[in-house]
């Protein structure tokens, strides 16, 4: 009888990204546990990914939070590989910059001590861009590679930033003396299709432009990438034995809000009066960030012409990435297919 297919570990398999990824890995033929933090939650994914095609037969899944030790051991009980994507993700920052960290790092030490114990081969760590060039405010046109940590201490630092950079940075710290092996993925902004109607905290970007919430956005620019290449990416930094040891930024291409308004608008333009028609102009944001943390986050995004490199990613993982504007758009007719968004009356 033939050896069964290596069992991946998803933790957070009901987010966004992470169910792109157990569709990669089933189709790829792994056997797929997930964690959750209710079982509705396992039989809502369970439904997602046999809905797309997926033989879901051999999913399988544990219930755990990060914010607590309870689930962690028999969620990596047998796995080969981990790949590690649950994190806070909240719509708006608390103004508490250190309020998300015990969840996302604690959380991740859980992970990553519990894949060191069960003898686990390597763990993929979704990190993001915001660990590589936050808060540095004096690098404008800066080119950022995987060399760069972002700087917790610089005022400007959003919560979940500083929670992302804590995280990733406690991952590399705790694998240093052990066997594990880690690869870590940064994405940038992630759009692309939805896979159900749970739309993930960045795609509820393009949900609220189409619903008519932002009429004018501020001139900030930043990097975007496909979820569909963001999942290729981490079953890639699993499988290529030359991925351990290292990050990788994976982003597309950077692009305004009105640059993504208008990708939107052009293939729906029905759309167009409902989304962003106005740019806010800088001073007020500029203002606002003297006295705000929050509004000082955003001035901080404000004309940077910053390059995230994505040339690791396209050489160590053989990434090619499909444009931001078309992702835009794949999440806008995943919105209206799932009925998020109604199609304005004619
Ligand atoms: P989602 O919000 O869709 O998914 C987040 C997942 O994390 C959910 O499954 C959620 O579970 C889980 N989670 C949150 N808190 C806890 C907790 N305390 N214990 C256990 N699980 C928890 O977000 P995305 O899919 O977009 O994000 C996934 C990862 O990618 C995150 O690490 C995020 O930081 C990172 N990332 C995302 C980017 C983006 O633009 N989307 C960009 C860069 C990085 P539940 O369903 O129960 O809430």
């Amino acid at each position: 009888m033939s050896d069964p297919a290596p069992l991946v570990l998803v933790t957070g398999i009901s987010g966004f990204i992470a169910k792109h990824v157990a569709r990669e890995l089933l189709e790829a033929g792994y056997r797929v546990r997930g964690t959750v933090r209710s079982p509705a939650k396992g039989e809502a994914t369970r439904e997602t990914l046999r809905r797309t095609g997926c033989d879901v037969s051999g999913l399988e899944f544990v219930t755990a939070d990060l914010a607590s030790d309870p689930g962690w051991d028999e969620a990596v009980a047998g796995c080969h590989f981990v790949q590690h994507t649950a994190s806070p993700f909240p719509m708006s920052q608390p103004h508490d910059k250190m309020a998300l960290v015990p969840t996302a790092r604690d959380g991740t030490l859980r992970v990553v001590e519990a894949a060191k114990r069960a003898g686990v081969e390597r763990l993929v760590l979704t990190s993001s861009v915001v660990a590589v060039y936050h808060g540095h405010d004096d690098r404008v046109g800066s080119r950022f590679t995987e060399a760069d940590f972002s700087n917790v201490e610089a005022r400007s630092i959003s919560a979940y930033s500083v929670s992302k950079t804590l995280a990733e940075r406690a991952a590399w710290d705790s694998i240093a003396d052990s066997a594990l092996e880690l690869a870590v993925i940064n994405p940038s902004l992630v759009l692309g299709p939805l896979l159900d109607r749970e739309a993930g905290t960045s795609t509820k970007l393009i949900l609220a432009m189409m619903r008519g919430r932002f009429p004018a956005v501020p001139g900030v620019k930043f990097g975007v990438v496909d979820v569909r290449d963001v999942a290729r990416a981490h079953v890639a930094a699993m499988t290529r034995p030359q991925a351990a040891g290292h990050r990788f930024i994976v982003t597309a291409g950077q692009r305004t809000l009105r640059e993504i308004a208008d990708a939107v608008a052009k293939a729906y333009p029905g759309f167009r009066s409902r989304l962003p028609r106005f740019t806010i102009p800088d001073a007020p944001i500029r203002l606002a960030a003297r006295v705000s943390r929050r509004a000082a986050s955003l001035a901080a995004e404000l004309d940077r012409e910053r390059v995230l490199d994505n040339g690791a990613a396209k050489i160590g993982l053989g990434l090619s990435f499909i444009g931001p504007e078309e992702a835009a758009v794949q999440t806008a007719s995943s919105l209206l297919e799932f009925g998020l968004v109604e199609r304005p009356a004619s």
